[in-house]
């Protein structure tokens, strides 16, 4: 019985918008919540050890929902629309479809935890929408890193500290592109470009969702 009624109670749930609780579109986010998203300029963000940094919107209101519900509260659901919001902004920046899209990784015991790594799912519809090719075995991270969010920039960058590993058949792989959901201060982006040029891949772009509102 119940079991009966938490499958109801998803069942209701489902029906409603995630974010405004009220629309009759039986989806995860209505066409009208999703239509709030706000884009950035298109262009790029900014420049880390050469490699370019897109963003594209501000981690705030609905886009920081969508981001967070994915994150903590296992809307899984929501990873099609932070990848379309994404692959809209994308679009403005360039049509080519040679990528090698890698997600941020996530520490294997975190990724248990938490039992997927959202930017997986993420890169794994933004893969679908653009047409670029997925790799999530090309780099991992071999250090369980604290939430950067809670450090100083100079704590960011030694909490990374050779974070990252890259796989080492993956050296032939080029045009790599790296999908986050917040760039800060770009440590993470940092890090991972600097494993990656170790390895020998140099062509590298790094793309995230949002950053925070100054
Ligand atoms: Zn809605």
């Amino acid at each position: 019985m119940k079991t009966f009624f938490i499958n109801l109670l998803d069942w209701i749930y489902k029906k409603k918008c995630y974010f405004c609780r009220q629309s009759r579109e039986s989806v995860k986010m209505c066409s009208k919540c999703y239509d709030s998203l706000e884009f950035l300029s298109y262009g790029k963000r900014l420049a880390i050890d050469g490699v370019s940094v897109y963003v594209a919107g501000v981690y705030e209101k609905n886009l920081q929902k969508l981001i967070r519900g994915l994150k903590y509260h296992n809307q899984r659901d929501l990873a099609f629309y932070q990848a379309k919001f994404m692959w809209e902004y994308w679009q403005n920046i360039t049509d080519k479809k040679d990528f090698v899209v890698v997600p941020v990784p996530l520490h294997k015991e975190r990724q248990y935890k938490r039992h997927y790594n959202h930017m997986e799912l993420v890169a794994e519809e933004f893969c679908r929408l653009s047409g670029n090719t997925l790799n999530t075995k090309l780099i991992t991270r071999v250090k369980n890193t604290k939430p950067q969010y809670k450090l100083t920039p100079s704590e960011r960058a030694e909490n990374l500290h050779n974070a990252f590993k890259v796989d080492e058949n993956g050296s032939n792989c080029d045009k790599i592109l790296i999908l986050d959901d917040i760039c800060t201060t770009g440590s993470t982006f940092t890090e991972m470009i600097k494993t990656l040029k170790a390895a020998g891949i140099t062509d590298i772009t790094c793309f995230a969702t949002t950053t925070p509102k100054l």
